[in-house]
């Protein structure tokens, strides 16, 4: 299925200023994309704010001063290979053309390594066969001047969100009273000037991200307190000793034999459940890869990706770095003031940073989700997570049909559903197009309803249908949402 043209059709998303002539890199959400990533974002809160009992939100600006990068390392370290043709003028991250010709991996390899192996394979540009130039760094940070005049100042729109935690750690410390671990969690913009925007929402120029970062006393790193609830969870791991196939290892043996502290491997099952049991993606479409060497960035201590696999391979949707004290320590040094906590003995926290991609998850989630079958395409999305909880049709547009229907739907509307109206059609086509927005429910208002109110309640995987009363039908639809069986909820139609 091309995820794309489904995505565009039914109102998921589509490039950005499209009717001006788009720049490569955006994206714009319609109305069923924008209820999808809702809903997406409020299971991550959900899921991940519950892990910690000093865990919150917050929402800091997205366009921050030079000194912030300045101590992030951004301005000095964010940088990509690029190597633009002396013909044409294209420009091309020089690790993606040579690993797409000589087919392993080139991340972070020196600038002049690269150059060696362009001159020896007798590389050439990629549109018109061109000579290229040498490899040069380019800063992917967005540069923007705030006021003007005198009072004009460099600021930069964040490339991460988890900027806007650190500048923010010792405020929240204060006012959470002193308490670690601390979590700060930010779902947000960030920007990053890629230089081969691709694949749609899975390599953007301005992208939502969902991170938590976790602040905490390094003494801690050895235990969890809870780690006694996932010790038996089976994950799903790529050492990067093992690269060939997943190793299934309980989060027991990851910590003896992979050398994690249980600090870490504690989140690393807690991001395995939510994507296997919140979400209900499935198992083997999933995994946790573990970064080595020069994979990873220089000051995550550990770093293991989580990867699902699409149609266009296994693709990395996030993230959980070990980040040291790098992070506080540096804005400490280049601001002035002290990140230090504790009474007596003095530390700079740690920082484990949970790290995701919220529009690689969407587009995960169609490109997972997809089925094409015999005389339908349906997106199979979890009940829980799909853009709406119930449709309401009218079967005909006559006879009190559509004002009854439009009862239903306000009262679903007010016992908390999410809902879609539509009555522009043919019932099997209403039904089929549905399937395709991925609606797990489908309720229909027909003549019968205005005799015995009630109405027939339809199941977006099976197609089976049952009746259930007007008036039990937000709780028979809760049960639903929750993963009834429809079978259950009211009597079989056939
Ligand atoms: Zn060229």
């Amino acid at each position: 299925m091309d995820v794309l043209e489904l995505a565009k059709r039914r109102g998921f998303f589509w490039q950005s200023s499209a009717i001006h002539g788009p720049i490569s890199g955006f994206y714009d959400y319609g109305h069923v994309g924008t209820m999808l990533k809702r809903k997406w974002e409020a299971a991550w809160r959900r899921f991940f704010l519950g892990l910690g009992e000093t865990f919150y939100e917050i929402s800091p600006a997205v366009l921050m001063p030079e000194q912030v990068f300045r101590a992030s390392g951004h301005l000095e370290h964010f940088v990509d290979p690029i190597v633009k043709c002396r013909k044409c003028g294209h420009a091309m991250r020089a690790d993606h053309i040579l690993e797409s010709i000589l087919k392993e991996s080139f991340e972070g390899l020196p600038p002049k390594e690269m150059d060696a192996l362009i001159r020896k394979h007798k590389i050439t540009c990629e549109l018109c066969h061109g000579q290229l130039e040498e490899v040069a760094l380019v800063n992917m940070t967005f540069p923007v001047t705030a006021g003007t005049g005198k009072d004009a100042r460099t600021a930069y729109l964040t490339p991460e969100t988890a900027q806007g935690a650190y500048v923010n750690f010792k405020q929240m410390f204060e006012v959470l009273r002193k308490r670690l671990p601390m979590g700060l969690a930010v779902v947000g913009k960030a920007f990053r000037n890629e230089i081969a925007p691709r694949n749609a929402l899975v390599r953007m120029r301005e992208f939502t991200q969902a991170e938590l970062q976790i602040f905490f006393d390094p003494e801690t790193i050895t235990a969890h307190p809870r780690f006694a609830d996932v010790e038996t969870a089976r994950l799903r791991l790529l050492p990067a000793a093992h690269r060939h196939a997943v190793q299934e290892t309980t989060a027991q043996d990851a910590v003896a034999s992979l050398g994690l502290p249980p600090f870490y491997v504690y989140y690393l099952a807690r991001i395995q459940e939510f994507f296997l049991q919140t979400l209900g993606l499935p198992p083997e479409k999933f995994r946790l890869k573990e970064l080595a060497g020069e994979e990873k960035a220089f000051y995550n201590r550990f770093h293991w990706d989580i990867e699902l696999q699409l149609g266009i391979g296994w693709k990395e949707v996030g993230g959980l770095h070990y980040r040291t004290d790098y992070d506080l320590s540096r804005h400490q040094q280049v601001s002035g003031q002290s990140m230090e906590v504790g009474e007596g003995r003095k530390f700079i926290p740690h920082i484990l940073e949970i790290s995701m991609g919220v529009d690689r998850n969407i587009y995960a989630l169609l490109d997972l989700c997809a089925r094409e079958e015999q005389d339908r395409a349906v997106l199979a999305f979890p009940r829980r997570l799909s853009p709406f909880d119930a449709a309401i049709f009218p079967l005909v547009r006559k006879d009190g049909l559509p004002e009854k229907a439009r009862e239903v739907q306000a009262a679903l509307e007010q016992a908390g559903f999410s809902t879609f109206y539509d009555s522009t059609g043919s019932i099997g086509r209403m039904y089929r197009r549905m399937d395709e927005i991925g609606g797990p429910a489908c309720v229909t208002i027909d003549y019968d309803t205005l005799k015995h109110q009630d109405v027939t309640l339809r199941d977006r995987d099976s197609m089976q249908q049952v009746r259930v009363p007007i008036a039990r039908l937000p709780d028979a639809l809760r049960r639903f949402l929750d993963g009834g069986d429809l079978g259950t909820l009211g009597k079989p139609l056939h």
